[in-house]
């Protein structure tokens, strides 16, 4: 390969500086899996480590480092992937979740950079992010979750192609022919070959169907979690072994489950349905017996509640290990590869997974979830000449990390918003955290209607764990050192005290260093029923809506219209069939996700009513900057949503008894800076604090109750003031 010498700027002008050594830049290939436990490694010593060894993984340990505080910022696909393209947590690079995210493809990325810096560039296999690939010269991607047999494979035309095969196999291929045609001495190079194993759900190749056959698995310790000493809302996700399961998807079983037996049903192996007849026959041969046994040992009533998650593991573990065997030689033919070929020498090899999984730990499978089996990655690096062979490091290191390490290893400038950091100083090292490193990592997750796993974030240091979670609004704190199963939180030991303090102080600061705005951030309340019911029926009436020309929008104030403000409604606006959006606790990141994902736009009132702030307050006592720009993102929503819509805007109402409460005087903050919306044309501003208050300032409980929401009397106000405001306005 051609010898490039790096150019610096020097401050007296241009001057070309040749770089001591004059180094080649390096090549990258990065292998990335979906799903891989940092547990199935077994360079990372874990549970199975004897069992399913990862030997050919395992070598970029012996001849790099392997990162043992190695996470993710949002332990999910789609987040994970545009975390590790941008540098940048996920409400930065706008990709937070997997339900409502499109990957914004016009952004600065790692390999567009590196391509536009004289790299060539190449992705094979799992993409996720739904729109097109951007940055690379060369792609070929799984539309969405792909499948292991017989994948689809998109192509850079836009068309589909579909290849007989097992995927990890056939990216594998892919990812070798292109580094085979490549032109020697060419371009420097990033290879990203991305496997789709070992997600869920596990079918391994052919050739590793029976590799645990007959062995008994280890189990987690703790498998039969009861999710005592730590939040509830534990208790409330759907991604346990013993219940969540399915009978045909996850455990490969035929037909339907029996009635009562303890599996989820409903979701089908997909996997079985796209091998042809041969494939077929060696599934049924590998899996049938066992199979036909089990089942008839389920209706013989032989399976307690516990032997029966037993089984269940058995199979999962199997067939897990049994996937990321096929990932791990693909990781050997490639390394061989780059023996063989000689450019392993200048290649930067990376071995990670968009985030970790549970093997079984707190008797789940799947992720999500900010404890420590989902929240790492597996991280391995092998750069000859600048990592020592056998680094263990123990720095900590996080996805948005990869794209600066990538900039500074080819020599380009990391721009100044990314947010993560460059691993070199680490890698020069010895893996050992340089003097300023970072002193812990900042983590979120936003909710999802899967598994049903709440919106909660957190930081980790080298010791603990802090973590919030959104519904509740509650603390947790582990203390990994004396307890890293994480099966008790500490938050309320007096004894920690001091800790608790000093990580919320952390968590403040790293939530205002990444710029985390939540009240920007549009997110639903996944987890809490009744308001995902809410949500449905809501979705519902938008869709069906017949002239409806009045539409309140807002939290549990707006809400109140059905039940203490109901006759008024019926008496005063009914003849305008209005809507009433207003949600019990919503905030506004609430409201902007509903007016994204509520079928909003089968609405065209003529006006929309908006009360929204007051448990951004409540709730967080948010700065009153924030709250008003969540304000204004949901008007800019709306003007762009429905352009004829008159938006009757109201100042969050007063609360608490006296002048001197300290969320009346936020929300009287938030107050003075949402009046400059508006512009008496679209939006028109309706104050009504002078109606409620006395002039000391107090609130009267006749209008609230609870310093906080309207009795009858108070509706009434709003009424008194509303009607005239929507005659003035065509009503
Ligand atoms: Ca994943």
């Amino acid at each position: 390969m051609m010898t490039r010498v790096r150019c610096l700027l020097s401050a007296a002008g241009i001057a070309l500086a040749a770089v001591a050594g004059a180094e080649e830049r390096p090549n990258i290939v990065f292998i990335f899996s979906d799903d891989h436990a940092q547990a199935a490694i077994s360079a990372y010593q874990g549970l199975f480590r004897d069992v399913a060894p990862t030997p050919n993984i395992d070598r970029l340990a012996a001849h790099g480092a392997i990162f043992e505080r190695s996470y993710c910022a949002n332990s999910i696909c789609g987040p994970s992937r545009a975390c590790v393209l941008t540098g940048k947590h996920s409400h930065m690079n706008g990709f937070i979740d997997n339900e409502q995210c499109v990957f914004d493809g016009s952004q600065p990325t790692f390999p567009k950079t590196l391509q536009q810096a004289g790299y060539e560039t190449a992705l094979v296999g799992k993409w996720h992010l739904i729109s097109k690939p951007t940055g690379f010269d060369y792609w070929e991607v799984l539309p969405d979750q792909g499948f292991y047999y017989n994948p689809d494979f998109q192509q850079m035309d836009g068309s589909v192609k579909r290849v007989r095969g097992y995927c990890t196999d056939l990216i594998t291929d892919k990812a070798m022919a292109w580094l085979k045609e490549r032109k020697p001495g060419g371009k420097p190079f990033v290879l990203m070959c991305q496997h789709k194993a070992p997600h869920r759900n596990w079918v391994p190749a052919p050739r590793h169907y029976g590799l645990f056959k007959g062995k008994t698995l280890p189990e987690p310790d703790s498998l039969f979690d009861d999710y005592r000493d730590r939040s509830k809302t534990l208790r409330k996700q759907a991604m346990t072994i013993a219940k969540d399961i399915t009978w045909s998807h996850d455990m490969l079983l035929p037909g339907k489950p029996p009635e009562g037996s303890g599996f989820a049903g409903q979701m089908i192996n997909g996997e079985y349905l796209r091998m042809d007849a041969a494939q077929k026959a060696e599934f049924d041969a590998a899996y049938g017996e066992e199979n036909r046994r089990f089942m008839e040992n389920l209706k013989a009533g032989k399976f307690d509640a516990a032997a029966l998650t037993r089984w269940k593991y058995q199979r999962y573990i199997k067939n897990y290990l049994a996937c990321v065997r096929g990932v791990d030689e693909s990781v050997g033919k490639l390394l061989d590869y780059l023996d063989a070929s000689g450019l392993a020498k200048n290649t930067i090899v990376v071995y990670a997974s968009d985030q970790g999984f549970y093997l079984g730990e707190h008797g789940w499978y799947d992720k999500r979830w900010m404890f420590e089996q989902s929240l790492s990655m597996p991280l391995l690096v092998r750069w000859p000449g600048v990592i020592k062979p056998g680094v263990r490091s123990k720095a900590l290191v996080q996805n948005i990390d990869y794209a600066p390490t990538f900039l500074e290893a080819a020599g380009v400038p990391v721009p100044a918003d990314i947010q993560g950091k460059s691993l070199l100083p680490v890698f020069k090292n010895a893996g050992e955290a340089p003097a300023g490193w970072r002193e812990a990592i900042y983590y979120a997750y936003y909710g999802e209607r899967t598994h049903q796993v709440p919106m909660h974030d957190g930081v980790r240091d080298g010791r603990y764990k802090l973590m919030f979670m959104d519904p509740g609004r509650e603390w947790q704190l582990f203390d990994l050192e004396k307890d890293p199963g994480e099966m008790r939180s500490v938050h309320a030991d007096p004894a920690y005290r001091p800790e608790l303090e000093r990580m919320r102080a952390l968590y403040l600061k790293l939530r205002g260093d990444y710029q985390v705005r939540s009240s920007l951030i549009p997110v639903r309340r996944a987890s809490e029923p009744a308001w995902e019911e809410r949500f449905a029926q809501k979705a519902r009436q938008s869709r069906q809506a017949k002239n409806c020309d009045l539409v309140f929008i807002g939290d549990s104030i707006t809400q109140g219209w059905e039940k203490p403000g109901k006759e008024l409604w019926e008496k005063n606006f009914a003849k305008w069939n209005p809507l009433n959006l207003g949600f019990s606790g919503d905030r506004t990141e609430h409201v902007l996700w509903r007016l994204k994902n509520g079928n909003a736009n089968a609405l065209k009132p003529k006006v929309a009513v908006l009360l929204i702030g007051t448990n951004n307050t409540g709730h967080f006592m948010r700065p009153a900057d924030e709250t008003a720009s969540g304000i204004k993102a949901i008007l800019d929503d709306l003007r762009k949503r429905w352009p004829a819509t008159k938006i009757v805007m109201l100042s969050i109402l007063p609360r608490g008894p006296n002048a001197e409460d300290p969320m009346r005087k936020l929300n009287d903050g938030i107050n003075s800076r949402i009046a400059g919306f508006a512009d008496g044309k679209t939006i028109h501003l309706l104050d009504l604090s002078g109606k409620f208050l006395q002039p000391d300032g107090t609130l009267p409980a006749e209008l609230m109750p609870d310093r906080l929401h309207l009795s009858p009397a108070g509706y009434q106000i709003w009424v008194d003031a509303l009607l005239p405001k929507l005659a003035e306005l065509g009503l």
